[in-house]
């Protein structure tokens, strides 16, 4: 029987477990499908603070994982697939076992949506990025590219425009989807240049040479062409890791809603919510670092610890 267990192993996840093995609480940290979450993905973190010359996404969390453990964390490669959170003890079916606990901190994350293109996970970080605010400044005077119609597409092209010579955005439709007054500021942009009606078909490029350009494809008359970029922005939205929490509330996106803005508790008694599983707006690093670090403290002092 386990005080706290923390489903998910990222910032959150770790700065939570911090916290609770270092208030005595046993706590065990279920790592999940993607051991070290978003952060494993990416290559140089530049603004995490405390970092001056930067630090590697999964160094970083290799050195947040081994924080937790110093305090006495317990850390499972193993995920939840089914859960009862309702009374105590709380239950925890993984792959390869079932756990007890008496409190629950969800910090499972959310993953970015891919094309589904064969070179793309093998090009992420050499070319190929889901989040401007952390790989941008790598692109100094480069040509880059943002896929997406929505707001995280406006923002990230925007973003993108204080770093790069030019921005294109590729949309497969002839509509953006974002808010009007990101439209407007991406249309007035002299440095973003729509394209309209086209998919990305294919990633030139591989690991040694990195990205070298992509091919569009008309989603009006079929053509092909191809655009020479040195990075290309996936913005086509992110996708929770929540699906197995059936007894929380979830918005129509599938993110987790606490039971009252700005804390960390749900609405479920023992039940504590933190990082990108909740927050689809901020996604940082140092923020989902932050929530877990409240989700804890919160999660202590429902244990009366
Ligand atoms: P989103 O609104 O779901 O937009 C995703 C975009 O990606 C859509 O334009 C969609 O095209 C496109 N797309 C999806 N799959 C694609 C594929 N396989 N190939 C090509 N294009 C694809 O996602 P989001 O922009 O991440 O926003 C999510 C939520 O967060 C929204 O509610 C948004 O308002 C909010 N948000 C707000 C802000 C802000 O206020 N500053 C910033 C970021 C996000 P279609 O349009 O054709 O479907």
């Amino acid at each position: 029987m386990y005080e706290v267990v923390i489903l998910g192993s990222g910032p959150a996840a770790l700065t939570a477990a911090i916290y609770t093995a270092r208030a005595n609480l046993k706590t065990l940290i279920l790592a999940g499908n993607q051991p070290g979450g978003q952060l494993t993905l990416t290559t140089e973190v530049e603004n995490f603070p405390g970092f001056p010359d930067g630090v590697l996404g999964p160094e970083l969390i290799e050195l947040m994982k081994k924080q937790a453990l110093r305090f006495g964390a317990e850390y499972k490669y193993d995920t939840a697939v089914e859960v009862s959170l309702k009374g105590t003890p709380k239950r925890i079916k993984t792959q390869e076992s079932e756990y007890h606990t008496q409190a629950v901190i969800i910090a499972t994350g959310a993953r970015s949506r891919y094309l589904d293109l064969p070179n793309e996970k093998e090009l992420l970080g050499y070319g190929v990025s889901t989040c401007a605010t952390c790989d941008g400044a790598f692109y100094r005077n480069k040509v880059v590219a943002v896929v997406g119609g929505g707001d995280s597409a406006a923002e990230e092209s925007l973003f993108l425009t204080r770093f790069a010579s030019k921005v294109y955005l590729i949309h497969r439709r002839d509509k953006l989807r974002a808010s009007q007054i990101m439209q407007d500021r991406v249309l007035s942009n002299e440095k973003i240049e729509i394209i309209w009606n086209h998919t990305v078909e294919k990633l030139i490029g591989s690991k040694e040479t990195k990205l070298q350009g992509i091919e569009l494809k008309s989603t009006l008359d079929g053509s092909l062409r191809e655009l020479k970029v040195d990075g290309l922005f996936l913005a086509i939205g992110h996708v929770p890791n929540t699906e197995i929490f059936h007894e929380l509330e979830k918005d129509q996106l599938g993110y987790l809603i606490p039971a009252q803005m700005g804390r960390s508790y749900s609405s479920i008694e023992g039940v504590f919510l933190a990082g990108d599983c909740v927050d689809h707006h901020y996604r940082q690093a140092i923020t989902a670092a932050g929530f877990g670090c409240m989700a804890a403290i919160d999660c202590a002092r429902w244990l009366g610890k």
